[in-house]
């Protein structure tokens, strides 16, 4: 995976990027980052990218030609045309199935804005699509391209141990993930479930499994609206919320 992000604040992409499992995967080479400064596309006097937008209005608006050149440049470098993804508010949310999606791309080109935003003309233009991390204003794409990659790269083979292994995860078959525990054995007079002390795996593979449609019933009942349950899981479900008004 290449990842190529334009912003006008590299370093925070780099920084980023260069810690923990990310730092790890672009030293083995699983994944490589290219951070490109979308002032050094700007032709004005002291690299200025932003303009007052037409019509009037509070802030400024980042210019079409300087990105729209930057992006010809990044276009010269991959070797065939990647997806232009646009970090905005305005995007479609970003979740597991769209970073699964964009895993499968061999590169990728992410455009952060900044201010207002940028010039409507390089969307129509040159964006393939847009992504917002939340519903909710930042002040800029790079904290969003950055959820992005690393949400992304995890799913790039290689790129985690097998210690580290994304199989089990939130969202992994539509449920969120069981509870976890690690020693000690009692914590503050709080006991770790006596099963997962029992070595008996097939009963604590079971109990997991329930704890993930209990887990997801209680803090995402959303997600089970899609879940492809079984009339088993369905079944427990039911009889255990019958049971317990409070869970
Ligand atoms: N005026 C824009 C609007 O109301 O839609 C918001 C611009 S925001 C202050 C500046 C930049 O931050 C955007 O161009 C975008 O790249 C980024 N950004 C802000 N919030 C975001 C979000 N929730 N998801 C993705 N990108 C976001």
């Amino acid at each position: 995976m290449n990842y190529y992000v334009l912003s006008l604040f590299p370093d925070m992409i780099e920084s980023c990027m260069k810690t923990s499992i990310t730092g790890r995967a672009m030293e083995q080479g699983y994944i490589t980052l290219n951070s490109i400064n979308i002032r050094d596309y700007s032709r004005r006097k002291h690299n200025q990218v932003d303009d007052y937008p037409y019509g009037g209005g509070a802030g400024m608006v980042m210019q079409a030609e300087p990105i729209c050149l930057a992006l010809d440049a990044v276009n010269e470098m991959t070797k065939s045309r990647a997806r232009v993804v646009y970090m905005t508010p305005q995007g479609k949310t970003f979740d597991q199935n769209i970073a699964k999606e964009l895993a499968n791309e061999e590169d990728l080109i992410l455009l952060c804005g900044h201010y207002e935003g940028i010039d409507e003309r390089v969307i129509e233009s040159r964006v393939t699509d847009c992504i917002s991390i939340g519903d909710y204003v930042l002040t800029g794409g790079e904290l969003p391209a950055l959820v992005v990659m690393d949400a992304v790269s995890r799913m790039v083979p290689g790129v985690l141990s097998n210690k580290e292994s994304g199989t089990d995860e939130s969202f992994e078959g539509g449920l969120l993930e069981y509870p976890q525990y690690t020693r000690p054995e009692e914590y503050d007079g709080m006991k770790v479930p006596e099963i997962l002390l029992s070595g008996h795996h097939a009963n604590i593979e079971k109990w997991r499994h329930e704890q993930a449609l209990l887990r997801t019933a209680k803090w995402r009942p959303d997600l089970l609206e899609n879940a492809d349950l079984t009339e088993e899981e369905k079944k427990f479900l039911a009889e255990f919320l019958e049971k317990n008004t409070c869970y």
